[in-house]
């Protein structure tokens, strides 16, 4: 009964209009063009995606104004050798990194461990620093159960398993794509709107304020007591410590080359405008070489970088909130030496850790000890060749070469440096609403995923869900859809 009705009623409309046709689903011959602003992870995997879920039907262009795919995925070479590449944005990724796992396999590229294997066997992995002395130092696999008891230690990664164990379920078949992020973090608030910080999910314990707030400090520039409880299970979480031998951004220029994308290097986009005649988006760019402006207009467009940061000028009624980032400094040097551990308050002849996170000590400038203030100091690789150790330090501020100096013994030679000012990761405060993927009709923003989590895997997932949300608006049935 109901089925007539619902019949009698459709052949009522098509009568009324003999020549109308659904408005809904383009025709599968019609090409669709697709623009993605930003070759680093998300953009890179929105190509890859498109042409994974959708075949050939869409033409998709890349527009990245640096001159390699990546983003915040960057490889310099110390001592400009090829031969030693060194991560100066994201350096490490996990087992459970599901979209970067499954690409490094099928593009046969190697692993490598992402921790440093020191060869000195006197070597101490890890303190935490309170800007004065060591308030932990890690001597050896009991050192933790012993400084903070186990009862704390194995609540925290229970918990963190808990957390991450909610959010791998997005990756389940049928989950993407996720129409509504705001609503999916709600169902399991992994983003604590309601705890609020991070400590409300991990608890007050010693262990949580000191040596889970170092990593914090580490990862997202921010204390435990000032992250969501997700941004701290990120900095938790998984197994494994992995890195691509050669680098990173390997993985993200193999999924644009195999996204079959035509990839325009060294090229910015200046505007994004709704052509109200062809109902397309007009996007204006210029490459750096030729300096030429050019227009091409396109079905959809895809910002995949934090969009307040492109300098791109936008007609958008409803542009997404602007959220604020993180600003800090990476400078990587290479000395033969290692710290002067009077200068971090040990005594002559104790070994620095390889690996020291920080305390929020609250100042600005020089610690207690002299020492320019950090948020992390590592030894990242040890050069065999050279007989020289590669430190990697974050920083609010930029670090001067006597800052760097300032580390070491009186003399030191440091024998090759280079810095970097990033806006790495949104301020990862709390967050119930993250915004719409799609800003106006035909226009995404993957980068709303930021906030919910900011590193390589989440932003390849965010590209993935842009990709699985158009071709469904094309009309493919993404019920079989798999990362
Ligand atoms: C120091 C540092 C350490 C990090 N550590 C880790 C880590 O260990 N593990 C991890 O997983 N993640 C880490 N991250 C985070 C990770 O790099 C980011 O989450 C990820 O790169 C975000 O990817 P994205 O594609 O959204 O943005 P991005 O990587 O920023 O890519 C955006 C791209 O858009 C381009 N672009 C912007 N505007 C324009 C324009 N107008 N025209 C053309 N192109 C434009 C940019 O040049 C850039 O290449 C780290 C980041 C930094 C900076």
């Amino acid at each position: 009964m109901r089925l007539l009705a619902v019949l009698a009623a459709t052949c009522a409309a098509a009568a009324a209009f003999p020549h109308s046709r659904p408005p809904f689903h383009r025709p599968r011959h019609e090409k669709i063009d697709v623009a993605v602003i930003g070759a680093g992870p998300g953009g890179s995997s929105t190509a890859y995606y498109l042409k994974q879920f959708g075949g050939s039907r869409y033409d998709v262009t890349v527009f990245e104004r640096n001159d390699y795919v990546g983003g915040r995925s960057t490889t310099v070479n110390i001592h400009d050798d090829d031969d030693y590449p060194v991560e100066l944005g994201a350096s490490i990724f996990i087992t459970e990194n599901y979209i970067l796992q499954a690409a490094v396999a099928k593009f046969g590229l190697d692993l490598v461990d992402g921790d440093f294997s020191d060869p000195d066997p006197n070597a101490v992995p890890l303190g935490v620093f309170n800007g004065r002395n060591f308030t932990f130092v890690e001597v050896d696999d009991y050192s933790v159960e012993e400084a903070f008891g186990i009862d704390p230690v194995l609540a925290t990664y229970s918990t963190a398993d808990y957390v991450v164990g909610q959010f791998l379920q997005w990756y389940n078949p049928g989950v993407l794509p996720i129409a509504d992020l705001s609503a999916l973090n709600a169902a399991s608030n992994l983003t604590q709107a309601t705890g609020q910080y991070a400590t409300g999910l991990y608890g007050n314990s010693s262990f949580v304020n000191v040596l889970v707030s170092g990593a914090t400090r580490v990862n997202y520039a921010s204390s435990i007591d000032d992250i969501t409880g997700m941004g701290a299970t990120l900095t938790l979480s998984g197994s494994g410590d992995y890195a691509v031998a050669g680098g990173n951004r390997q993985i993200f220029k193999k999924m644009v080359s195999h996204s079959d994308a035509d990839l325009k290097l060294e090229t910015t986009v200046v505007s994004v405008y709704r052509n109200n005649i062809t109902k397309k988006w007009d996007v204006t760019y210029w490459k750096q070489d030729d300096r030429e402006i050019k227009i091409k207009s396109f079905d959809r467009v895809v910002v995949a970088a934090p969009w307040y940061q492109t300098g791109i000028i936008m007609d958008v009624a409803n542009p997404p909130e602007n959220v604020p980032y993180r600003e800090l400094w990476v400078t990587i040097f290479t000395t033969r030496a290692r710290p002067d551990p009077t200068r971090f308050g040990l005594a002559r002849g104790e070994m620095v850790p390889d690996s020291i996170f920080t305390n929020d000590f609250g100042f600005t400038g020089y610690t207690a000890a002299g020492l320019p203030q950090f948020l992390s100091f590592n030894i990242v690789d040890y050069l065999k060749e050279k007989h020289e150790y590669v430190y990697k330090v974050f920083t609010y501020q930029n670090l001067s070469d006597s800052d760097v100096r300032a580390f070491f013994a009186n003399g030191t030679k440091i024998t090759w440096t280079t810095r970097k000012f990033w806006n790495p990761y949104p301020v990862l405060s709390p967050v119930t609403d993250f915004g719409a993927w799609e800003v106006a009709d035909g226009l995404y923003y993957p980068s709303i995923m930021e906030r919910f989590g900011s590193c390589m895997e989440t932003a390849a997932l965010a590209g993935a869900n842009v990709a699985a949300l158009m071709v469904a608006k094309d009309g493919t049935n993404t019920t079989a859809i798999e990362l």
